[in-house]
């Protein structure tokens, strides 16, 4: 549906998707379709300043030539002047500039139109992960099997910019938090967001916000100042966001030394090219962003880090929209409503994850001690960090580690090994996956590695969210076998790993916060329920929930 009226055909036609209203009373349940915004719905969006609007489009504003987010505390503009797109760098490629009071910078990322192709959406996964520098759109589309013009025809369609305009958008808003947010001299601030030059760096700043760096940086001056190394970011979601029961599902499977998970918090030790720091993340009072303190001597790796700490906790996710398609089936009603906003958690670092799931597939009573016990002997100390003691062992050290010595069973050890090995000479990669089905064969084939596993570990690692491991001894209860639980999932598509998670929740009774969710998961009955005595009893729910939750 296109309901266009006069006023956008003054400014030409808007370039962005079509965001339909769901039922009445229903004002959050967006869908997006088809590459045009609904007008209407924008209009009416923009005026309530409701923050679950927040990042799902972005307003340009005639005549003060800036764009804004839909929480934007300016008087609004008048609805003539008005023109909406689904994403920040439609809005600039518009030749709009970011409102220095909204910030749309700091909206979160609007993942509802990623469903809307998905080689915009690895294209996207790959812009973040490594920008455009190294090889442009050529490289980049060449790594997704697709032609340049092709690439930049979808990226044109689907959000309204060509990728060189996505990637300097990321890269710009990037500087300007660190501009606000850190104590980062200029020149580093320069380095950090991927310019070549200092140069460069102010140019784009000035051409983007009509300031320089400097003045931005005095406007936006905060009493508090952070010691150096520290950088505070608040990183937003578009609620709700259900905080206590993603902290409940990582604890549940935290490594000692490596990451300490309290009731508020979350804290983990970190490492990036032989440099080593931590992270610190906690829920903003404001209850809209999480609160992420990074200490870290390398500010080049900022970007990569926050990037990181957005996966873990599943910040780009849009639970308006995933709700949309899950709600309708009975099944699952009921605990989306008793739990509403549940995450699916990702991972810092897909080789640590797929490591950690090895480790707890053994039949062990204390599968986190043997973790800990691993990092202990072959992770690298860390100093500073309270109750943070090793940084997780690399693939190098865990190819030639005899992991038998702290009690690794030798199955186990050959598969770690295995994995370790296949990582450390580059036969695997976690990074820049974009053929997702080549990576599962590939862990497929590793020594050790089961179907349910490796779908599991490229589920985390790599935030699929339409990803699905079934296994029949995981069978939810009312379904007799796994191509039955499968043929039913095709109606959650694309967000089966969803349906599982919350398969799981409404299969233990209990919202994420209050439940203990299983420690293992271990295909074999009983040994799921060891560590976990309260549910020692519920055999069958353990066997359920276990595909879902944090080993
Ligand atoms: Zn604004």
């Amino acid at each position: 549906m296109s309901r266009w009226t006069p006023t956008d055909a003054a400014f030409g036609q808007a370039r962005s998707e079509n965001v339909q209203q769901q039922g009445p009373g229903s004002a959050i349940l967006w869908q997006v379709r088809e590459t045009e915004l609904d007008w209407h719905i924008c209009s009416r969006a923009r005026l309530s300043r409701d923050p679950r609007f927040d990042g799902k489009f972005f307003i340009g504003v005639h005549g003060s030539g800036v764009y804004c987010r839909p929480i934007c505390p300016a008087p609004t503009a008048k609805e003539k002047n008005c023109r909406y797109f689904a994403t920040a760098a439609g809005a600039a490629e518009a030749g709009y500039r970011p409102c220095l009071r909204c910030r749309p910078e700091c909206a979160p990322g609007t993942p509802a139109w990623l469903g809307t192709s998905a080689t915009v959406a690895r294209a996207l996964r790959l812009i973040e992960e490594r920008g455009l520098e190294d090889d442009g759109i050529e490289g980049l589309a060449e790594r997704l099997g697709v032609g340049s013009r092709h690439l930049r025809r979808l990226f044109l369609r689907h959000l309204g910019a060509p990728p060189v305009a996505v990637a300097q958008t990321r890269r710009v808003h990037f500087a300007k938090k660190l501009i606000d947010e850190t104590n980062l001299p200029m020149t580093q601030i320069a380095i950090a967001a991927g310019y070549g030059s200092v140069r460069r760096f102010n140019a784009e700043i000035a051409k983007v916000y009509h300031r320089t760096p400097t003045q931005i940086r005095t406007n936006a001056r905060s009493s508090k100042s952070l010691p150096e190394n520290e950088y505070m970011f608040l990183l937003r979601f578009r609620p709700p966001f259900d905080w206590k029961g993603m902290l409940a599902l990582l604890r549940v499977a935290a490594t000692p030394g490596v990451e300490a998970i309290d009731e508020q918090a979350y804290r983990r030790t970190i490492s990036i090219q032989g440099k080593h720091g931590h992270v610190h993340v906690s829920l903003d009072e404001s209850g809209l962003a999480l609160r992420v303190r990074i200490c870290f001597g390398e500010p080049r790796a900022l970007f990569q880090i926050v990037e990181r700490v957005r996966r873990i906790f599943d910040l780009n996710a849009d639970w308006a929209v995933i709700v949309q398609t899950l709600g309708s089936d009975p099944l699952l009603a009921p605990a989306l409503k008793a739990a509403p906003g549940l995450r699916m958690p990702g991972c810092w670092d897909g080789f640590e994850f797929a490591v950690r799931t090895l480790l707890v597939r053994v039949k062990d009573p204390e599968t986190r001690a043997l973790a800990g016990r691993v990092v202990q002997a072959f992770g690298r100390p860390v100093a500073g960090a309270d109750g943070l003691t090793h940084v997780f062992p690399d693939a190098h050290a865990l190819a030639k580690a005899d992991l038998g010595n702290v009690g690794v069973s030798p199955d186990c050890a050959c598969a770690v090994r295995a994995l370790a090995s296949a990582v450390s000479d580059g036969r695997i990669t976690f990074e820049g996956i974009v053929d997702s089905e080549g990576f599962l064969a590939r862990l497929r084939a590793l020594t050790g590695m089961d179907e349910w596993t490796a779908q599991y570990i490229s589920m985390r690692a790599l935030g699929e969210p339409d990803a699905f491991p079934a296994d029949r001894r995981n069978l939810p209860i009312g379904f007799e076998n796994v191509a039955a639980l499968k043929q039913h999932a095709e109606c959650w598509r694309p967000w089966r790993a969803y349906a599982a998670l919350y398969l799981a929740c409404k299969q233990r009774g209990g919202t994420p916060a209050t439940r203990s969710p299983v420690s293992e998961i271990s295909k074999d009955t009983g040994e799921a329920a060891r560590g976990a005595p309260e549910r020692r009893k519920t055999g069958r729910a353990v066997q359920s929930s276990a595909y879902v939750t944090n080993p």
